[in-house]
């Protein structure tokens, strides 16, 4: 079950309840989101009468390594935490899938619920189940399919996200419509500013959800539907890696590779004329960029192979037939370059 509600986190104690009758829980947080949240949230638990500890890394991807989930597993060990128990990821999806991943591993799995506190987390990465850590090599080369318990989403936290974040976020939200969902796609476009956004954010949360829902119940394991979720995401991913992460952030990688896949297939008479445009501009409306940086072919060649889903000969892209309609293509890595 995944519930959207304004003011949820208030009540989480209550809402627990409902789910889960042992006492103790470990809540697992970063160093910015647990001086935001993670005092409100104790303390609704301990009045519901649980035991709670908290459990905090240092924000960012960087901390998305296992030298970070052997600190985790050890402060969760110290907790004497076992199986019976609940583990709560609060925060966006570097802790959801961090904490994910510790709890579908340390005893071979204990339940666990998402809290996602970024957009990102809230529309993507709290709903599907992957849970993972990155490695030197590449990002989410070690993990696993668990699903949370519940998902628990409250759109209020999004008001302490800076423009960045919110943005950087917004492209999967974007994704979502352009590859399923014309009218989450024309309301994007309309809303005036980020205080309209937040007015409709239940629904376009809720709608973000539910296609997301839709499509990874087709296919858990990402070897069909799911892939459309992949749209602009190996330009995206190749484009972040070659600047080392640094320079594009995932978002924006995201919003350059759906601009650049359309205006290509748009050129080949794959796409309804006018897509790239339209992509175009609902990217410069929420401060996403669009033009892909001059890298080097064989650079983005390196990238791409090294992209864990790119094994194999050939690859799968995603591409548009309009906004709102999208479809998986194999093709050799050659040709995509
Ligand atoms: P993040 O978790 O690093 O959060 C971004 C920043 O926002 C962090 O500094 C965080 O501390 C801060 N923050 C979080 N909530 C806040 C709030 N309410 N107010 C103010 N600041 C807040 O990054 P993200 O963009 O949420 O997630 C990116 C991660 O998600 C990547 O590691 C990516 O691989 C993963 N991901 C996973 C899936 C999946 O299906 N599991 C899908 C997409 C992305």
């Amino acid at each position: 079950p995944i519930y959207i509600e304004r003011g949820i986190l208030k009540k989480l104690g209550d809402e627990i309840k409902k789910i889960y009758n042992n006492k103790k829980i470990a809540v697992v947080t970063d160093s910015i989101v647990e001086k935001l949240y993670a005092d409100n949230v104790k303390e609704t638990l301990e009045k519901s009468g649980f035991e709670v500890k908290i459990i905090s890394f240092e924000a960012g991807e960087e901390s998305k390594n296992v030298n970070t989930l052997l600190k985790v597993y050890d402060e969760l060990l110290d907790f004497e935490i076992h199986r019976g128990n609940l583990i709560i990821a609060l925060g966006g999806g570097v802790v959801g899938d961090l904490c994910g991943f510790a709890a579908a591993t340390l005893f071979r799995g204990i339940p666990f619920v998402q809290i996602p506190t970024t957009i990102l987390a809230q529309v993507d990465s709290s709903v599907g189940g992957k849970v993972a850590v990155d490695l030197k090599r590449g990002k989410n080369l070690i993990g696993n399919f668990y699903h949370p318990k519940a998902v628990f989403i409250d759109p209020d936290v999004l008001d302490t996200l800076s423009d960045k974040i919110l943005s950087d976020g917004m492209a999967e939200v974007i994704k979502y419509g352009a590859i399923k969902d014309k009218d989450l796609f024309d309301s994007l476009m309309g809303f005036k500013d980020r205080e309209e956004l937040f007015k409709n954010i239940e629904k376009v949360i809720y709608t973000c959800c539910s296609i997301k829902k839709d499509v990874v119940e087709k296919d858990e394991k990402d070897t069909g539907e799911r892939m459309l979720l992949n749209f602009g995401h190996t330009i995206g991913h190749a484009i972040e890696k070659i600047y080392n992460y640094k320079t594009y952030t995932h978002g924006e990688g995201v919003a350059i590779g759906m601009y650049a896949m359309t205006e290509y297939s748009e050129r080949e008479g794959i796409t309804e004329k006018g897509t790239a445009e339209k992509i175009k501009n609902i990217l410069i409306k929420y401060n996403l960029p669009y033009e892909m940086p001059k890298v080097n072919r064989d650079d983005m060649l390196k990238a791409i192979k090294l992209d864990k889903k790119n094994i194999g000969k050939n690859m799968h892209i995603i591409l548009l037939n309009r906004i709102g309609e999208s479809f998986v293509k194999e093709t050799s890595k050659e040709d995509f370059i």
